[in-house]
């Protein structure tokens, strides 16, 4: 292991609804939460003023509506996170090639290998610039761990958020780590944690006390030897630039084809166990689970969800497979199932339960792989209003979607360099509303001048005229952020996205076999 803390973490904090605050100058200083409105909605992330009231990622929404029932509820613009994340890692890489994104907001950089850090300071100094410039070119905050290890590096970040910087020193690290929750070493999800706790260690120091062994009988070979490793603070993972396309699957090709629909769902259950123990037992979790079906007549469907976040959790696995299949027509009969992980990462993180997922899907456009069975419906495309959603209009300019139902959607106008905006009701098929594409928080690069941060503070209120003074074609509505739900715009998701960019398909290389080849990761 390196002596010299120079692995740096970089995880903006309260990444959705930080960018939904910088973009919206109404909902600064205000609970935000950003997620999945339907019934099944999940919270992506809560603004830190949201989670004074308990909010937090992953929660199921209806339980954040009851905790927060006045804060601002949106659906997440993932192409807009996107594009902000593109600029930030297009910092990080500025200052290494080895740059590792763990998700559009997180990364691993290793500042030896870009030559920007050699000892303690030059590696804080570079960490401190980092923030500064993320900060102009974004207009948002991120937080930064400085260490010799991933594993540190990462807890440093949690420990400097929001908007900060950790170091720690070389050294220090197993006094550090003791007293921890098993939690959080990497590796240990959800499932891993129970299976520790029963086994009565919930610390890290009683990892490193029950010893190799132990924990490679609770735990199983590779994992075990790897949690135990991590406990005494040793992580030679390297920061590793551009992950290969890797999956781990399984598969099951049936003598006679299936054609109960209840035994179908059986055997993806019993793939996507058998799946996760592979998963699990190679110290991976993953972001993206695929279905793959073929059918009677030898077509062959995949099917894929990206969740948030990678997971080792065997439920999150087999909910996210029964999911996909529920969008899958097996009537004519099955010939072959397989479940597979793909976009592996060796992090498990808690908040990203599968359900999570289902915000993705309300932000893409369903697609299909392969084909489509004749006579399947398409899927509805009525839900043009999500809430805080961008849209234009023809007199009143850009805005955003504050809520719809009942025939009508309200819009706040403003801007990121607005002042906070006023409200307005129209008529949902109002032909002078379009939808828009979300405005840049930093108009002008480079930076904004330091005195006026793209997040005003909380005393920012809106300057609403009186109603009187408004036009007679609107009206100031009376709704309150959040109160109404957008006309249905994620439901119980019938439409299953696929995703388009990533590994759809199972590698038959690693297929079928029950031991070895699980992955090809080191
Ligand atoms: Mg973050």
């Amino acid at each position: 292991m390196r002596t010299a803390p120079t692995i740096l973490h970089l995880d903006m904090d309260a990444f959705f609804a930080s960018a939904e605050q910088a973009s919206k100058p109404s909902l600064r200083g205000k609970a935000v939460v950003v997620g999945g409105l339907g019934p099944r909605g999940v919270v992506a992330t809560a603004s830190y003023e949201a989670r004074v009231f308990g909010v937090h990622s992953a929660m199921p929404m209806a339980q954040a509506r009851r905790l927060a029932p006045n804060a601002a509820y949106l659906v997440p613009r993932f192409g807009f996170y996107k594009s902000i994340s593109e600029q930030v890692m297009g910092l990080l890489r500025s200052l290494s090639p080895l740059v590792e994104p763990l998700s559009l907001d997180e990364a691993f950089v290793d500042l030896e290998a870009g030559g920007v850090a050699w000892d303690e300071a030059s590696a804080r100094l570079a960490g401190v610039k980092l923030r500064a410039d993320i900060r102009a070119v974004t207009g948002l905050t991120g937080s930064v761990g400085l260490a010799a290890s991933k594993m540190l590096a990462k807890i440093a970040s949690e420990q400097a958020k929001p908007d900060g910087l950790v170091v720690i020193e070389p050294g220090t690290e197993r006094a550090l780590l003791g007293p921890m929750s098993v939690r959080t070493l990497p590796g240990v999800g959800p499932a891993t944690g129970d299976h520790l706790r029963r086994a009565g260690i919930t610390t890290v120091d009683e990892i490193a006390e029950a010893g190799d062994d132990e924990l490679v009988r609770l735990l199983g070979k590779a994992h075990g030897h790897g949690l135990y490793a991590m406990a005494l603070a040793h992580d030679e993972r390297p920061v590793v630039a551009e992950r290969e396309t890797k999956s781990v699957s399984v598969e099951d090709t049936y003598d006679v084809d299936i054609h109960d629909r209840v035994r179908v769902g059986l055997e993806v259950q019993r793939l996507a166990d058998r799946c996760v123990r592979r998963l699990r037992g190679a110290g991976l979790s993953g972001r993206t689970i695929v279905l793959k079906v073929r059918r009677y007549d030898f077509s062959t469907l995949t099917r894929s969800e990206t969740l948030r976040g990678p997971t080792d959790d065997p439920a999150v696995v087999r909910e996210a497979a029964a999911r996909l299949l529920d969008a899958v027509d097996t009537t004519g009969g099955v010939r072959l199932l397989g479940v597979g992980v793909s976009g592996l990462a060796d992090y498990t993180q808690e908040d990203l339960f599968a359900q999570a997922a289902g915000e993705e899907r309300a932000d893409r456009p369903p697609e299909e792989s392969d084909d489509r069975p004749e006579g399947e419906p398409e899927a509805p495309v009525e839900r043009r209003w999500p809430a805080g959603h961008d849209v234009r209009h023809a007199e009143y300019g850009h805005g955003w979607v504050q809520g719809s139902g009942l025939g009508r959607v309200t819009v706040r106008f403003e801007t990121p360099d607005s002042e906070p905006g006023r409200v307005r009701t129209f008529q949902v098929d109002d032909p002078d509303l379009e939808p828009a594409d979300p405005l840049p928080l930093v108009p002008h690069m480079p930076p904004p001048a330091p005195h006026e941060p793209p997040c005003a503070p909380a005393s920012n209120e809106p300057h609403l005229p009186p109603a009187s003074h408004l036009p007679p074609a609107s009206h100031e509505s009376p709704t309150p952020l959040g109160t109404r739900r957008p006309d249905g715009p994620d439901g119980p998701g019938t439409a299953v996205s696929q995703d388009s960019s990533g590994p759809a398909t199972l590698p038959k290389s690693r297929s079928g076999n029950a031991g070895g080849g699980a992955t090809s990761r080191p």
